[in-house]
């Protein structure tokens, strides 16, 4: 049945690039090829890029290179690009944000967006009490503020986090993560008073997740002290350590271990937020209600903007001046970022991720039958992982395989799918598609990845 004059129909979506994978050149074309001889000239080369062709245009679920090649954009500038690129409303409430006031310094003095994302925020992120927000420009420094907040209330300085965590480059987060190389390795002097502690694995350490969260606790107790710990910071699905979702029970344990002990239990879901996982939040799907959530990458349509949001009496611990910047909460960015929430709504956009997720995990259960590489598949909504094994590994060592992840990536950019690899030991092939990538733009990118299978050495 259809009756097009409802009002409440779904509109379908208009793409201004044709929504289909077509390579013209060798990948990378002769026109990247000599901006990359620009950039290498002037760029530093401590900035790596995965796939150096150089984008030109970007619409929907498809990037176009300069040299007339269409991608599949399997990675969405690591979970940015949430609800596509250049989506309608996105550029549209930017577009009139930029001739009514670009700047004028929250701080100095406010508008009314920077108020309505904090709104919106703390109508969408879990947990039913008063909520208040900050808003930042980076992944990173919601992090830093998140500790900064945490040590103000708690007037505790130890922060631990969870192995296989990834919370970004600025000083106090590169002593966050767990792989030093490349994110801290001579970086050094590291932030003090960072513990590391063991997480849930459910694929390598078999346990439960209270079992788990035993081994956490018990961890935290030996090495820092509850009476000391001012905050455990949490991926709920960790992103770059390669999209591990924790046993059942685990987040929930940790945090009434959090809640008994005075701790502030920090969601860092600056990947898995913002519809990513088929939720608003990953927190929901997982049992978890935490004290602090961490927004950014997917929350502004590929705008910068990022932000901690979270009960009232541990973000007012703070002084008047002790947070801010001069751009956290750019007024083009938190138009952005409302029109984010409002095609979420209106798109039905959680809906969409889930139909990621089942579209995605069916496909690769299937190659996983006819691939013994393929260990373990995982994650939620638009946000999925295979890890991959050594041949003959899979039910024993379940040795890591970083090779077939290069071969695959490498194999799939010169079909026109873009991949990206995550993981500890860079042996994991990562979907982090926007959330305007259709069932049959999946299927064809799964047949590309089936072929790059049949084909690794
Ligand atoms: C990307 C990411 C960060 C860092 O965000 P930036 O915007 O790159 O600083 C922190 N935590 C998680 C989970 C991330 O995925």
């Amino acid at each position: 049945m259809t009756d097009s004059s409802h009002a409440a129909e779904p509109v379908a979506p208009v793409y201004s690039v044709p929504q289909e994978r077509k390579i013209v050149t060798a990948i990378p074309g002769p026109r990247s090829e000599e901006l990359h001889a620009r950039r290498l000239a002037v760029v530093s080369d401590g900035v790596s890029s995965a796939l150096p062709v150089y984008i030109e245009r970007a619409n929907g679920a498809v990037l176009v290179d300069v040299d007339g090649n269409r991608f599949l954009d399997f990675g969405a500038g690591i979970g940015v690009t949430t609800i596509g690129h250049t989506e309608t409303s996105v550029v549209a409430a930017a577009a009139a944000q930029l001739q009514d006031v670009i700047h004028t310094l929250f701080t100095i003095t406010p508008y009314e967006e920077y108020v309505r994302v904090a709104e919106l925020l703390a109508e969408h992120t879990p947990g039913d009490w008063a909520k208040k927000t900050v808003l930042v420009n980076s992944g990173a420094e919601a992090v830093e503020n998140g500790v900064k907040i945490a040590r103000k209330y708690t007037g505790r300085r130890g922060v631990a986090v969870l192995d296989h965590a990834y919370h970004g480059r600025t000083n106090l987060t590169m002593a966050m993560n767990y792989k030093a190389y490349p994110y801290a390795t001579g970086y050094g002097p590291l932030a003090g008073d960072v513990t590391h502690v063991p997480g849930s694995y459910p694929y390598r350490d078999g346990l439960s997740g209270v079992d788990a969260a035993a081994r956490t606790i018990a961890t935290l107790e030996k090495t820092v002290g509850a009476a000391d710990l001012a905050c455990l910071v949490v991926e709920p699905i960790q992103g770059e350590g390669g999209f591990m979702v924790p046993a059942e029970g685990f987040l929930p344990t940790l945090q009434a271990w959090c809640t008994e002990n005075g701790v502030v239990l920090i969601a860092d879901e600056i990947q898995s937020g913002m519809a990513r996982s088929g939720a608003y939040y990953a927190s929901e799907l997982l049992g978890l209600e935490p004290d602090l959530v961490l927004s950014a990458k997917g929350i502004a349509g590929g705008l910068p903007l990022a932000a901690v949001t979270g009960r009232a009496e541990i973000m007012d611990a703070s002084q008047p001046g002790g947070l801010g910047g001069t751009f956290g909460g750019n007024p083009v960015a938190c138009a952005a970022a409302v029109a984010v929430f409002e095609a979420i709504e209106q798109n039905g956009l959680l809906a969409e991720a889930q139909r990621i997720e089942r579209t995605l995990t069916a496909g690769l259960e299937q190659l996983r039958e006819r691939y013994d590489v393929i260990g373990d598949i995982r994650g939620r909504g638009a946000m999925i992982a295979i890890e991959f094994v050594q041949p003959g590994t899979r039910e024993t060592s379940k040795t890591a395989n970083a090779d077939a992840v290069a071969q695959l990536i490498s194999y799939a950019a010169s079909q026109g799918v873009l991949f990206l690899s995550a993981g500890t030991w860079g042996n994991v092939l990562r979907f982090l598609p926007s959330l305007a990538m259709s069932d049959a733009l999946i299927e064809d990118a799964l047949s590309v990845l089936d072929d790059g299978l049949a084909r690794l050495g």
